[in-house]
C-alpha cells in the first residue's frame, strides 16, 4: 500500500490549486503529496471556460501567467433580459477571458508537476475510508494510504458520497452547444431550412440573458465567444439552479434553441451535452476528520453557477488549513468551514447563494425587468461589492 501525506482525488482547478498552494505556504511537502485524476490530459470538461478577474488574480500569486493558454477575451459583458440590460466593460482591459477546459487544465497540470508534485493519471477512485489513524483510498489500481484526503473531484464525486453521504444536495442542470462564430446561411439555404439573420449579438462580447426566468427556469442562456484550435466559435447554454423545480417548467432545451433561432443557429444541427453543476449552500458540511472537499464538491456560485475561480479559491483554503493541520499534527478539520467562512470566497459565496435565493424566485416579468434594464447603479454596485473582487480580500 502506497502512503503520502496528502492525496488529492481529482485534477481539475480545485485540486491542482490545492497541491499548487500546499507547495507555496508549505515547500517542504511537496514530494509527499499525491494527486489521482481518473482521466487523460487533455481530457475534456465540459464547461463554458469563462474566466473572471479573481482566476486570473489567484493565478498570478501563484507566478502563472493564464495568457499563455489559448483564450479569446470578451470585450463586454452583457446582462439582459429579452434582449436588453445591463452593458459591463473594464476599462483598459477584457472583461471575461474565455479557456477551453482541456487546455486550461493541461496546463495547469503541466505547471503543478514542474513544481514537483506527482499527478497520475488513468486512476478512478471507488471508495474512501477515514480512521483515525489515515484514510484509505481504493482504487481499480490498487490502494492508497494517506495522512489527509482532499475531495477535488467534481460535482459528481465520489468523495462526498463516500464521506458524507446523508448531507442534501443542490444541483443545477446545465446544457452547451458549439456552434461555429457566425451562422451559415448558405448551409442553411442549400438543406432548404433558410432561417432569417438577425444577429444583435456582436461576436466579441459574452451575453447573459434571463428571459426564462418567468418560465420557472431560474438561470439564464449564455453565449460566449471562444475558440477551438485556433478557430472562432461561439459557445451556448443555459443554466437552470433548479430553485423552481417544484413549479411546472418547460424543457431546457426549448429555450435555449429559441434564442439560439433569434441569432440564426439551428441548435439541431449541433451536439448538445449537458452537466450538473453542485451549488454552495451555507449550510452543508464540507469535511470530516482526514478529509476536506474543496471546488465543486463543496459547490460552486448559485447565480450564474461560476466555478473555476472559486475552485482556485478553495484549493488557497484549503492549503492554508491542511499547513496548519500537519504543524499542528491534529486532522479533526474543525476549523475548515470558520477559515472559508471568513474568507473573501466564503463571503462572495454567502452574498451569492443570498441573492439567488432573492432574485431568482421572484419570476415575474417586471421584476426582472426592471432588475436587468433599470436598477443598473444597483446592480453594478452589488456585482462590483459582492460577486467580484473576494480575490483581493484573501491573504
Ligand atoms: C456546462 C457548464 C458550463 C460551465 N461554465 C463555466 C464558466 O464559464 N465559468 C466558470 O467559472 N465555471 C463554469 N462551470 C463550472 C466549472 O466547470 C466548475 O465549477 C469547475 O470545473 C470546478 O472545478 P473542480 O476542480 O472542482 O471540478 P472538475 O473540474 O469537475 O474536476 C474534477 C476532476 O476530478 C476527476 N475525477 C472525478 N471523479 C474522480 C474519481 N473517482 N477518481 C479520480 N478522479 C476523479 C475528474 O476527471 C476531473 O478532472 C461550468 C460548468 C458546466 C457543467
Amino acid at each position: 500500500m502506497l502512503k503520502h501525506d496528502v492525496l488529492i482525488i481529482g485534477g481539475g482547478p480545485s485540486g491542482l490549486s490545492t497541491a499548487l498552494h500546499l507547495t507555496k505556504t508549505a515547500p517542504h511537502l511537496s514530494t509527499r503529496i499525491l494527486i489521482l485524476e481518473k482521466a487523460h490530459y487533455p481530457r475534456p470538461k465540459l464547461c463554458a471556460g469563462g474566466l473572471v478577474v479573481d482566476a486570473e488574480i489567484i493565478l498570478r500569486r501563484l507566478g502563472l501567467d493564464v495568457s499563455e493558454v489559448p483564450h479569446v477575451d470578451a470585450s463586454a459583458a452583457h446582462f439582459d433580459f429579452a434582449g436588453r440590460g445591463i452593458k459591463i466593460r473594464v476599462p483598459k482591459s477584457h472583461t471575461i477571458r474565455v479557456i477551453r477546459r482541456n487546455e486550461f487544465d493541461h496546463w495547469l497540470a503541466k505547471k503543478t508537476r514542474e513544481r514537483g508534485i506527482e499527478i497520475r493519471e488513468g486512476i478512478t477512485v471507488k471508495n474512501i475510508i477515514p480512521d483515525k489513524d489515515g484514510v484509505t483510498v481504493e482504487t481499480e489500481q490498487g490502494n492508497f494510504r494517506a495522512q489527509i484526503v482532499v475531495g477535488a473531484d467534481g460535482s459528481n464525486g465520489i468523495t462526498r458520497r463516500c464521506v458524507l453521504p446523508n448531507a442534501p444536495v443542490y444541483t443545477a442542470r446545465v446544457l452547451e452547444v458549439i456552434t461555429p462564430e457566425a451562422s451559415l446561411p448558405d448551409r442553411e439555404i442549400a438543406s432548404g431550412k433558410i432561417i432569417p439573420r438577425n444577429d444583435t449579438h456582436q461576436t466579441s462580447a459574452a451575453y447573459f440573458d434571463f428571459f426564462p426566468v418567468p418560465d420557472n427556469i431560474a438561470g439564464y442562456v449564455w453565449d460566449f465567444p471562444t475558440q477551438i484550435n485556433g478557430e472562432p466559435m461561439r459557445c451556448w447554454g443555459i443554466y437552470d439552479t433548479n430553485l423552481l423545480s417544484d413549479q411546472e417548467r418547460p424543457q431546457l432545451k426549448k429555450p435555449l434553441a429559441e434564442e439560439m433561432a433569434k441569432h440564426g443557429f439551428n441548435l439541431d444541427d449541433y451536439e448538445l451535452k449537458g452537466h450538473p453543476i453542485r451549488w454552495y449552500d451555507p449550510f452543508n458540511p464540507i469535511s470530516v476528520p482526514r478529509v476536506l472537499l474543496v471546488g465543486d464538491a463543496v459547490g460552486a456560485d448559485p447565480i450564474f453557477g461560476e466555478g473555476i475561480s472559486m475552485a482556485l479559491g478553495y484549493g488557497a483554503i484549503a492549503a492554508q488549513e491542511i499547513s496548519e493541520s500537519i504543524r499542528r499534527n491534529e486532522f479533526s478539520f474543525s476549523g475548515y468551514k470558520r477559515r472559508l467562512v471568513r474568507s473573501g470566497l466564503g463571503q462572495t459565496l454567502f452574498a451569492r447563494w443570498v441573492i439567488a435565493q432573492v432574485i431568482y424566485p421572484i419570476k415575474w416579468r417586471w421584476f426582472q425587468i426592471l432588475l436587468w434594464r433599470m436598477l443598473k447603479p444597483v446592480v453594478i454596485f452589488v456585482a462590483w461589492v459582492f460577486v467580484l473582487n473576494w480575490s483581493k480580500r484573501m491573504a
